[in-house]
């Protein structure tokens, strides 16, 4: 099967042999004719599976079929997103596949200025990738309209309700036409994600491909059982013993993130955090520099990892584990991308027993358990609770025990890590991009 049978033209075609792309992943097999034809889509993908593409070649394909019309440019396709590190890749993915069409697209979010965004759309866009909390606030000052959207692709959309976003999505529903194709790709189903599909696709097609957590063979899994406050030490000596060159190591909490990066810059080993607190620059900044080799340790809270897309990543490390056994897969599907082998090690201690058991679970086996002799378990300490909120300070491995625990903060949090806000006061120049 090659990506010519799929019912794509020419200038997609060519795009997709200019990325090296031989051949088409599972979920662009199945999802390329369906969307083609014009049918609902209610897809089961996770990142990693090739999603983007398989949204966004019959995507543009459909927009080049449609008829052209007359002056300025109208919103034809929206895409939405959690965070603004996917919104900015797909927007990516949009130029890239695009790239031999002449379709417009811009990428919207909240955290930078508004005003050049305005002016972009004053201009008329064809594609419109937008994280929730800024298309609305564009659209309630009149700046954008949704009127003429053709095909509406909600991406990660479990992500966003998990994110706080329903209700905003569901104004935003509001403002589009009746009469439109709808995409929902989604990581897990939940009751949450089945009541949205139910309100909002028409009889759709379902397509599902293997999840991570069963076609991850590639990916080797490992627990190293260790006491809350040793998993720094023991963080360090593996990076350095193991001369680990690129680790992605996640934390439960924003704060958790910072102490970490600057425990490992005091231990001599270059680090960055990425989370929502963090300004966009900085973010992207970090991200660059991962990608590049010049940062080695990338400490990342789940909502900030998402979407981010770096090719054969050799470590990814669970320094918590997450509250979610789901965001277990997700975190080790950033490892062993593409066939690629990949190595995903867990730094778990006694708090974080039951979290464990869950995940093994969920994934159907054992993770293999490893025990270094210098960082056995003190069997003395009791096991304490892990705040369940995201957000909240402390969590295991804190090092901090009296310190990082029960320190509420508010629920807003959740939304706020996706730093969709528009409050925040981040003013940079928004990443438009423009096709040709
Ligand atoms: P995604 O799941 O959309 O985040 O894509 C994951 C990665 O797979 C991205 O780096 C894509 O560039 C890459 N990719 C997408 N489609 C293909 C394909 N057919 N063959 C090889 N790589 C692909």
């Amino acid at each position: 099967m090659s990506f010519s049978n799929l019912g794509l033209s020419e200038p997609l075609l060519k795009a997709v042999a200019d990325q090296g792309y031989t051949t088409p992943t599972p979920i662009q097999k199945q999802a390329i004719p369906i969307i083609l034809s014009g049918d609902d889509v209610l897809a089961g993908a996770q990142t990693g599976t090739g999603k983007t593409a398989g949204f966004t070649l019959p995507l543009l394909e459909k927009l080049s079929n449609l008829p052209k019309t007359k002056g300025k440019r109208v919103v034809k396709a929206l895409i939405l997103t959690p965070t603004r590190e996917l919104a900015t890749q797909v927007a990516e993915s949009v130029e890239t596949y695009g790239k031999h069409l002449s379709f417009t697209s811009t990428v919207i979010f909240g955290g930078v200025g508004i005003n050049p965004q305005k002016a972009t759309l004053r201009k008329g866009v064809d594609i419109v990738i937008a994280t929730p909390g800024r298309l609305l606030d564009l659209l309630g000052q009149g700046a954008i309209d949704l009127s003429r959207v053709d095909t509406l692709i909600l991406d990660e959309a479990d992500r966003m309700l998990d994110m706080g976003f329903i209700h905003d999505i569901k104004k935003i529903l509001a403002r589009l036409p009746k009469n439109r194709q709808n995409l929902l790709f989604s990581a897990t189903f939940s009751n949450d994600i089945k009541r949205l599909a139910d309100g909002l696709l028409n009889s759709p097609k379902l397509i599902e491909v293997a999840r991570r957590n069963t076609s991850a063979e590639t990916i080797a899994q490992k627990v190293y059982p260790v006491d809350c406050k040793r998993k720094k030490e023991l963080l360090v000596k593996l990076i350095k013993d193991e001369e680990w060159k690129q680790v992605l190591v996640f934390t439960r909490t924003k704060h958790g993130a910072n102490r970490l990066t600057e425990y490992l810059m005091n231990s001599m080993i270059n680090a960055a955090a990425i989370h929502g607190n963090k300004s966009q620059g900085a973010r992207t900044k970090a991200l660059a520099n991962f990608k590049d080799g010049s940062v080695r340790v990338l400490v990342a809270t789940d909502i900030a990892a998402r979407g981010i897309d770096i090719d054969q990543l050799p470590h990814v490390v669970n320094f918590e584990l997450p509250n979610v056994p789901e965001d277990y897969v997700h975190r080790i599907g950033r490892t062993g991308r593409a066939g690629n082998d990949g190595e995903a090690v867990s730094l778990v201690c006694v708090d974080e027993k039951m979290l464990l058991r869950a995940i093994e679970k969920l994934i159907k086996k054992d993770i293999p358990k490893e025990t270094i002799d210098e960082f056995r378990p003190d069997p003395s300490i009791k096991p304490e609770p892990i705040q369940k909120k995201r957000g909240q300070r402390g969590g295991s491995g804190g090092g901090n025990r009296s310190h990082s625990r029960g320190q509420a903060r508010s629920q807003n949090n959740k939304r706020k890590d996706s730093s969709n806000s528009s409050s925040h006061q981040n003013h940079r120049r928004s990443g438009q991009n423009h096709n040709k």
